[in-house]
């Protein structure tokens, strides 16, 4: 299997060369020559089992390049119980995903029994594995460098903390997270983890990431590398679920399901995305934002126009304040039937501030074909959504996931089962969960007290030279 480029102008990779870095070097996303297809029979076969050896089934095909027993080794490792039973009352946590039965033909899944106890956990802890184990082998070490809105940020260092041949630089906008999402980040003390807090929003710390992947030469020199949302091995871990998903809700493989989706960088929906290009018989893949909708206006309108980072609303479900979707772009390789020239004229014009729109050419029609619906949600909407859930099932869902279920029982064809992706709990965003319901969320035993302890962040105004200067500082060459 090998990896090409959006842009069509890069020599194409195989998995482990692709797994340490991030953009192609044209400035595109990698993505399969080909998806790899799955049989009738295979999906049968894959039915009945546990996530470890699902995982292991479905990354074969895209990891090629690593032998079997140790892709074996590192899957069997990641997915554990130990690894996803955050402690979160009344999970199931040995089945790694479990799905909730909220009512006849509607479930959720819970993505969130990790360490961070959001959904970012799935993949992000099989990445720091596969790190180890492509570093170990070549003696290399590497630097990761990010930006987060929260989940993506506590998901890596919990993912790389004390692991060797690996430091994390870590970008988060100041003060534009929850008090508990800070307590998760900046209280680790381990010495490979380095938080760095923005004077801006989510996109100036995304911008400087991206200012600094860009400089090739300072790049290679310090050994950079990214675990954001277009890594694409995040994007194939998440291809698991889905399958995982609709195992559990169907009873046979001639049955479609809706999926339902909290979406911010399209990275979790891109993975739904390519397990229907698999094969998996998925009717319908919902798109969910929230006020910052610039991805439901392109499903409705075929207007792609990002905002520019003044225009991003800070919102109650944080984690999809995004006014960029930085993993859309695979999306669009597939539906210009993969004319790399065209993403390169589309992203021209986004790259330049500006948009693209498809309504009027043959692509509108073809997006029927990729079966997305999408809708928005709003405070007021998060807050109803929380407090029905919570009187009529007893569950406590947090803002991203009653986004989700909002817009999937909008959106969903009554004849599928829906299954809402959670992304996170309710624990991560109290002061929400407090305005919706008038209480304190329920909060996994081992993290009582986080915000008490010792916090330790780097705290720097929005200049790539600054940011420069300071990983210089700390990588000894
Ligand atoms: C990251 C995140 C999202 C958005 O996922 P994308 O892959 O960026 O679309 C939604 N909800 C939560 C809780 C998240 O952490």
């Amino acid at each position: 299997m090998k990896y090409i480029s959006t842009r069509g102008n890069a020599p194409a990779k195989t998995f482990t060369e692709i797994l340490l870095g991030g953009l192609a070097p044209d400035g595109g996303l990698y993505l399969p020559e080909q998806y790899p297809q799955v049989t009738r029979a295979e999906l049968d076969a894959w039915r009945n089992l546990s996530y470890a050896d699902l995982a292991f089934a479905v990354l074969s095909k895209f990891a090629t390049d690593i032998p079997a027993v140790d892709l074996k080794a590192i899957v069997s490792k990641t997915y554990t119980a130990a690894v996803y039973s955050n402690g979160r009352v009344d999970s199931n946590a040995k089945d790694i995903t479990p799905l909730r039965k909220l009512s006849e033909g509607v479930y959720l899944q819970e993505l969130s029994n990790g360490p961070t106890l959001a959904f970012k956990d799935m993949a992000m802890q099989l990445l720091g594995n596969l790190f180890e184990y492509a570093l170990a082998k070549d003696h290399a070490e590497l630097n990761i460098l990010g930006a987060t809105s929260g989940d993506t940020g506590s998901a890596a260092e919990y993912a790389m903390r004390g692991k060797r041949g690996i430091r994390v630089f870590m970008l988060s906008p100041n003060g534009k997270m929850s008090s508990f999402q800070r307590a998760q980040m900046y209280s680790l003390q381990d010495p490979n983890i380095f938080n760095i807090a923005v004077n801006g929003m989510f996109d100036d710390a995304q911008d400087m990431v991206k200012a600094v992947s860009n400089d090739h030469a300072y790049k290679a020199a310090h050994k950079i590398g990214t675990v954001n949302s277009i890594n694409w091995g995040r994007v194939s871990a998440q291809i698991v679920y889905y399958f995982k998903g609709y195992f559990a809700a169907t009873k046979s493989n001639d049955e479609q399901v809706a999926f339902s989706v909290p979406s911010g960088n399209f990275g979790n929906i891109c993975a739904g995305h390519i397990a229907r290009m698999m094969g998996l018989p998925i009717g319908q893949l919902i798109l969910a934002t929230n006020e910052n909708d610039v991805l439901d206006e392109f499903f409705r309108t075929g207007v792609y126009r990002p905002r520019g980072t003044d225009h991003t609303y800070e919102t109650s479900s944080p984690s999809m304040d995004i006014s960029k979707a930085s993993n859309f772009e695979r999306f669009v390789f597939d539906l210009v039937g993969r004319d790399g020239a065209k993403v390169r004229e589309f992203w021209g014009k986004v790259d330049a501030g500006g948009a693209f729109d498809i309504k009027d050419s043959a692509y509108w029609n073809e997006l029927s074909k990729f079966h997305f619906s999408s809708g928005k949600s709003s405070h007021q909407d998060r807050l109803k959504t929380i407090r029905e859930v919570w009187e009529e099932y007893g569950v406590m869902i947090d803002t991203h996931t009653a986004d989700g279920l909002k817009v999937g029982l909008e959106q969903r064809r009554p004849s599928l089962p829906l299954i809402c992706l959670e992304t996170a709990l309710p624990a991560k965003f109290a002061e929400t969960i407090q305005e919706a319901l008038g209480r304190q969320p329920e909060r996994p035993a081992a993290l009582e007290g986080i915000e008490d302890l010792p916090q330790r962040c780097e705290v720097m105004d929005a200049d790539v030279a600054t940011l420069k200067a300071f990983i210089s500082a700390n990588v000894p060459r």
